[in-house]
């Protein structure tokens, strides 16, 4: 008998488990018993039900009772390393053939025949009739009744799901209550935890949901009672689900708190003071600051006054103005003697941050400079040299910037525009460019206030909630695929009146096979509509799989007029101002998500000419897709569309791969309602009153869930 096992006993070293299959499930990162815990099952067998022989028709998912009868192997014809196995199942005078590919390892050995089993799987016509199931799971009642649910797990070719079964209760059964969640016991439930809570000024709002131990909601997902819910366990909305998601926010609310609570230690460069420049800036500017405008610049400038690091995320609409807000706090670090850079994730983005840097601010005599992978040579060594003597205040650029030979002088403020669209590692890299510097980011990604304060907890927020006035609304219609010619029509009305348009398709190319998917793809759109509804305008063509400079050269070329119709795939560029476009069509809509459609529909509307958006419907949309376009049609805030589309999709989307990057959340996919996050960070945020050095017993599971956090490189405090 092996020793007991502990949370991070190798996997390999477990009875069952050689080199081959150790790689393998490494390859799928379960390492250690730990491990093998957390990974989930990924779907459910239901064997409670029982289907009556008489009654199976092809097509159903059965378990159905009867007698096993031998089984016959040989080779499959054409296919020799194949064995094909057959067997049949009878009950009630009726039976049914069974049918494997090679028969599984369980299989072998016993087939004695005349036994009576359960199998499960599909029922399907067999080819010369009568009916069939391929590859069903048999259990031999003479082992007793099977488990009512039988989860199902995502693994390797080489790793069966019984053994990996086996590995799983075991690994649950000897670690017992030493897998430990996040959530000190104190705040959960009494009467769930069993006992009463241990520290009686805790009020109940400091109390959890009904959060159960992670131990019993990993027993549960793994080893489903009888009454288990299965609609609540296929859907991943259990309360062991929830429990599981839950602990891991509470975790990385505990991380954001912590880290920022660091950050507003680390000093930071103070620039304050009535400045000449900023003065100037604001009352030059060719428009009245909104107020939303105004109080951001108030809230950046507070921050920045002090001495340690400012770390602030703008959060606005695109078009809610964040630029100006940002150039006010470069020209503060500039009038205080320092330099700021503004990073862009595309070329042209940082060519138009700097266009409208000369147009708000040129009066202002501050050298600005533009630095992108196309600045090469002598410009190239010349700017560096600005950069590293402070000649040059005020430095634009792209990924560029955070080149290993870029030095600033005394950089004071750090602006990254688009966020999202950088990774951990690059925000750091700019941040390296001065170790004092004051940290702006912005992003237009449409998520509640509420939800946002509990994402970014670790920074500081401001929002750009009110659009600059003088707007023409943009007027949302949903157009079945149908009447597409009418929509061609109108494009040709506003192309002749010296506007642009855009259309927004799916696909690149088309599957030639498919005459459908013709309607969606970029490459098919544009050479009809040059050739045909477009006839006499210039059609331009843009999709990811072109390389960036010809990307740049096309979004120029629309920019500037020489393009009247841009066909794009959703790559088209989110910053990019072009106040001639005034339609936006928007191809098979019902796939994207809400939050996309409006970033989309915000293309438009940035001139003084009335604008519309199109989302055409695919012929095949269901009801609830044409509901969601409904939803964008009705509403035009984006505080509004992101409210629905949580509602819609739950936050998992968000907090997902693309917004947070590398972030090691597992289950936080699991939580449907935005409601569920910031309870996560209200509880966070009380229990490090209580407990703010994580040094009471009752933290030691928090504890062990920050250091999983911090080992799996989460630092959002993006330290160099
Ligand atoms: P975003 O928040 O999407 O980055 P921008 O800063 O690019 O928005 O602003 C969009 C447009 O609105 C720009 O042309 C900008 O000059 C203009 N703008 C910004 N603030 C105001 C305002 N208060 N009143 C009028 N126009 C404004
Ligand atoms: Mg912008």
């Amino acid at each position: 008998m092996l020793a007991a096992l502990r949370a991070d006993t190798a996997v390999a070293t477990m009875t069952g488990i050689g080199p081959k299959r150790a790689a393998a499930l490494a390859e799928r990162g379960i390492e250690t018993a730990a491990d093998l815990v957390f990974h989930l099952p990924a779907r459910y067998q239901d064997w409670r039900i029982r289907t009556a022989m008489p009654a199976l028709k092809p097509g159903m998912s059965v378990v159905v009772e009867g007698d096993l009868s031998a089984i016959t192997e040989r080779p499959m014809p054409g296919a020799r390393w194949r064995r094909l196995a057959t067997g049949w199942l009878s009950a009630k005078q009726k039976r049914i053939r069974l049918v494997w590919f090679n028969l599984p390892s369980y299989m072998r050995g016993y087939i004695p025949g005349g036994e009576r089993v359960l199998a499960c799987g599909r029922v399907s016509l067999a080819p010369g009739g009568g009916l069939e199931i391929v590859h069903p799971e048999i259990h031999a009642l003479a082992a007793g009744d099977p488990r009512p649910i039988r989860p199902v797990y995502r693994l390797p070719a080489i790793v069966g799901q019984r053994l990996f079964v086996n590995l799983v209760a075991l690994a649950l059964e000897q670690l017992g209550p030493a897998i430990h969640g996040a959530l000190p016991d104190d705040l959960r439930q009494p009467d769930l935890s069993g006992r009463a809570p241990i520290q009686s000024d805790l009020t109940k709002d400091d109390r959890g949901p009904d959060v159960l131990p992670i131990h019993d909601a990993l027993s549960y997902l793994h080893n489903p009672p009888a009454n288990a819910d299965l609609d609540a366990l296929k859907s991943a909305t259990s309360s062991a689900h929830r429990a599981l998601a839950f602990d891991e926010l509470f975790a990385f609310e505990l991380a954001l708190a912590i880290e920022r609570k660091r950050a507003a230690r680390r000093a930071g460069i103070a620039l304050g003071g009535a400045g000449k420049l900023t003065e100037r800036l604001l009352m030059d500017a060719p428009f009245k600051l909104t107020g939303a405008q105004l109080r951001a610049i108030d809230e950046v400038g507070t921050d920045l006054a002090g001495h340690s690091q400012m770390n602030r995320m703008l959060m606005g609409d695109v078009g809610s103005g964040k630029t100006i807000v940002a150039f006010w706090a470069a020209i503060r670090a500039i009038e205080c003697g320092h330099q700021a850079v503004m990073m862009a994730p595309t070329e042209l983005l940082a060519e138009q941050h700097q266009r409208s840097f000369t147009r708000l601010c040129g009066r202002l005599g501050i050298p600005s400079a533009l630095l992108t992978g196309k600045v090469t040579g002598p410009p190239r060594a010349q700017l560096l040299r600005g950069l590293a003597l402070g000649a040059i205040g005020m430095v634009f650029g792209t990924q560029a910037l955070i080149q290993e030979a870029v030095r600033v002088r005394s950089l004071g403020l750090g602006i990254i525009d688009e966020q999202h669209r950088f990774g951990v590692f690059d925000r750091a890299r700019l941040k390296a460019l001065g170790p004092q510097a004051n940290v702006l980011m912005m992003t237009a990604t449409p998520i509640p206030r509420s939800l946002a304060m509990s994402l970014f907890a670790n920074l500081d927020v401001s929002f750009l909630d009110e659009m600059p006035p003088g707007r023409t609304p943009i007027a949302t219609e949903i157009v079945s695929e149908d009447d597409l010619e009418c929509v061609h029509e109108v494009v040709r009305q506003e192309l002749a009146a010296g506007r642009r348009a855009y259309y927004i398709l799916p696909l690149i190319e088309s599957d030639e096979t498919e005459d459908e998917e013709d309607l969606r793809s970029v490459i098919a759109m544009a050479e009809r509509l040059s050739a045909g509804a477009l006839k006499g305008f210039k059609v331009g063509l843009l999709h990811g799989r072109m390389r960036s400079a010809e990307k740049d050269r096309v979004m120029r070329e629309f920019r500037d007029g020489a393009i009247d119709a841009l066909v794009s795939t959703t790559v088209v560029e989110v910053g990019i101002d072009v106040p001639e476009a005034t339609v936006m069509v928007v191809i098979a809509a019902e796939r994207y998500g809400l939050a996309q459609l409006h970033q989309l529909r915000g293309r438009v509307g940035r001139g003084e000419w009335a604008s519309r958006c199109c989302l055409v419907a695919s012929r095949g949309a269901d009801a609830q897709a044409l509901e969601r376009l409904d939803i964008m049609a009705a509403s035009t805030s984006g505080a509004a569309v992101a409210e629905m589309d949580l509602r819609l999709r739950g936050p998992g989307d968000l907090l997902g791969a693309r917004q947070t990057g590398a972030l090691p959340l597992r289950f936080v996919h699991f939580v449907r309602d935005h409601q569920t996050v910031e309870r996560a960070r209200a509880m966070a945020e009380r229990w490090l009153q209580r407990d703010p050095g994580l040094d009471s017993p009752a933290s030691a599971g928090a504890r062990i869930a920050l250091r999983r956090m911090l080992s799996l490189g989460f630092s959002l405090g993006d330290v160099a």
